[in-house]
This record gives C-alpha cells, structure tokens and sequence, in this order.
C-alpha cells in the first residue's frame, strides 16, 4: 500500500460563538483551517485537519500549516502510510519541528490505516473503554455573570467539563475579576463536575497568586497554563497548592518528559495538532498513564475531522487518568462531514466505522491548492 497523491485545501472555520476572548488582548472570530486528503494507489482517501488556534495562540498559524505540508509531502509519495512512526521520522528529516503541519498528514495516515484494515483508530490506538467521555466545553472569558450562564448554558446541554477562561490584565480588573469569573463559574456546580481555570499562560506568578488568595477555601479546580514559561511555573507550583496543569508549554516529546522529571505539573492538555498528531500524541498518552498525570484529550480547535481524532484517542485512555475531550463542534459548527458521536448520558463515544469514521464532504471544498502526487 503506497501513498499517490497528497491533495491540501484551506477553508476558514467561523467561531460558533461569535467572538473568542483569550487572555492578553487575544480576539478571535474564525479559524484558518488546513485540510488534506492522502490518496493510495489502491485508491483508497485518508482525511486530515490542522486547525490552529490563530496566529498568536502557540508557534502555529494557518498558512505555516500548508507551508510546512509543501516542504514534507513530496517525500511521502510512495510510501506505505500504515507505518505511522516512519511516516513521522521521514516528516521530521523533511522539516524539523511544525508540529502543526505534520499532524494533518499524520491524522491522515491513521484514518488509511483504519479504512485499510476495517477498523476504527482507537482501536489501533490500543482499544476503546468504552467509557462515555465527558466533554468540556470552552468559556471565553468575559463578564462573571455572563460566564456563569455560559457554563449553565453547556450544563444543559450534557458538558460535565468547563474550560474558564482567565488572564485579566490591571486594567481590566486583574486578579480580583479573574477571581470574581472562578467563584461565578463554579457557583452552581453540580456533582461530577470537573471544572479547569485556564490562564493561557496569560498570568504572572504574582498575578495568579493574587487570584488565588482572593478566593474564598474549598473550590474545587484545577489551575492550566497559568504561566507563559517554564520557570515561571514552576515558581508559581513551589508556593500554591493548587493542582496545576500544563498546556500550551507542553508540545514535544521532550516537553513531557522534561515536566515529570522536574514535577511540573498534575496534568496535561493534550492537544493532537500541538503534538504533532496521533502518533506523538499516542505517546504523549502513554507516558502520562506511566507517571500518573491526568489528560484531558484536546485539540488547538478545528472542525469535524479534529473532534474525530479527539474522541478517538481520548476513548483510549483508562479512567481515572481522562479528565474529558473537547468537543470542537461547540467552537466550530462548520462541519466538513458526518461523525457519528452524539452526546449522551454525559459523554461520546467513538463510532465503529472504519478510519476517523468522517464522511467528508469535498463540497465544501474548492479546489486544492497544492497537488503533490
Ligand atoms: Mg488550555
């Protein structure tokens, strides 16, 4: 089995909720969204996505994705796309690092790999539990009341998990507003609830400690990405008590390996796209399981192919390590395809059609802008 062709297409991803307010300054409304479709010579179609999350979220943006994917697609012409380690060794000699470029072609080669042998990926990927994976939702920060109607909003649509947002500078209200938006988030948490305070690195250790101290005792969080850098995080970990998860700062295999041994964090959001795609987030997984650090399964955002590759790797991870998955669908509502994955009884699980289980819907598609082959 050999890879023929490699098709790239772009379409933008409009926010579903209007406008998306990050820590810093950060305003977004859509998504520069990068799309492949890898073809054999069998003429079998693996589908990929790499979505980031703007030009200023990590070191990733839209047009580096397909810039990237220029650089990296003539040398997998040929090559078998099953063998997903080999594919991601020859991605790396083409271009070093682009985590962001190479995981579109890597979600691409597990959807062939599936469809070739009739199986799900997280099958794969080692097996689903088969566990309803709760989903989390994303509240952008805002006013303290309107993000609590925002979590009842995603209460009563079966979200167990919500994301808050914080990170406000001085002038907006600093550490006493984002305290203000924990204690209006949480304040009708229901039981199983899981709720993350999100900072985006957006907070210094002495802004986050001031947010902490003005809390009231006793609610129930973990604290992400509070900090832009390593050492401030570590600062910030030796003088609180707070859990503490890492996100943005944790991209690279070694990014992982180098929190454990320095105790950096309780947890990791794994994003796939941060990663590199599912075979470095498998392993990303698997060294999390090993040092009993907590995962929620995520992605920088996308549309439907995105979610797909979420829901199948966060179907791999055993309780009580998964945390939840985002449910990208709540971000974008420009689906690409059909996936088969509802929510319900508080979770998704992962269809049992072959691949990704996305029926792409080339439509929505003009026509690419590269074609290697
Ligand atoms: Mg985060």
């Amino acid at each position: 089995m050999k890879i023929a062709k490699i098709e790239v297409f772009q379409l933008n991803l409009p926010y579903a909720g209007g406008q998306y307010e990050l820590s810093g300054g950060r305003v977004y409304t859509d998504f520069d969204g990068t799309f492949v479709c890898v073809t054999t010579e069998c003429a079998l179609e693996g589908w990929g996505e790499s979505t980031p999350f703007g030009t200023n979220y990590i070191a990733a943006h839209g047009r580096g994705v397909r810039a990237g994917i220029h650089d990296i697609a003539p040398s997998l012409l040929g090559q078998d796309p099953r063998e997903v380690d080999r594919i991601n060794d020859r991605m790396d000699v083409a271009l070093t690092g682009h985590n962001h470029a190479k995981s579109a072609l890597d979600l691409a080669m597990w959807d062939l790999f599936g469809k070739s042998v009739g199986l799900p990926v997280c099958t794969l990927l080692g097996g689903s539990t088969r566990m309803r994976l709760p989903v989390i939702s994303s509240i952008y920060a805002g006013t303290p009341e309107d993000m609590r109607a925002r979590v009842a909003h995603h209460r009563a649509k079966g979200y167990m998990g919500h994301s808050v947002k914080v990170g406000a500078s001085e002038a907006e209200g600093g550490p006493l507003l984002d305290a203000a938006r924990i204690e209006a988030s949480l304040a009708d948490r229901q039981p199983g609830e899981y709720f993350i305070v999100d900072a985006n690195g957006g907070l210094l250790p002495e802004t986050a400690l001031r947010m902490l101290r003005a809390l009231p005792d006793g609610l129930d969080f973990v604290l992400e990405a509070p900090c832009a850098s390593w050492r401030e995080t570590l600062s910030l970990r030796q003088r609180c008590t707070v859990p503490i998860i890492i996100d943005e700062l944790a991209q690279t295999d070694e990014d992982i390996a180098l929190l454990l041994a320095r105790d950096l964090a309780d947890g990791v959001g794994l994003k796939i796209s941060k990663a590199g795609g599912l075979t470095h987030a498998r392993r990303h997984r698997d060294i999390c399981r090993a040092a009993g650090l907590t995962v929620s399964v995520q992605d920088t955002t996308g549309s439907t192919l995105s979610f797909a590759s979420i829901v199948h790797l966060g179907a791999t991870v055993p309780q009580p390590l998964l945390r939840c998955v985002l449910d990208t669908r709540d971000m974008v509502n420009l689906a690409v395809g059909g996936f088969d994955a509802p929510i319900q009884d508080g979770g998704v699980l992962p269809p049992d059609a072959p691949g990704l289980g996305v029926n792409v819907d080339r439509s929505l598609f003009s026509d690419p802008i590269a074609v290697f082959a």
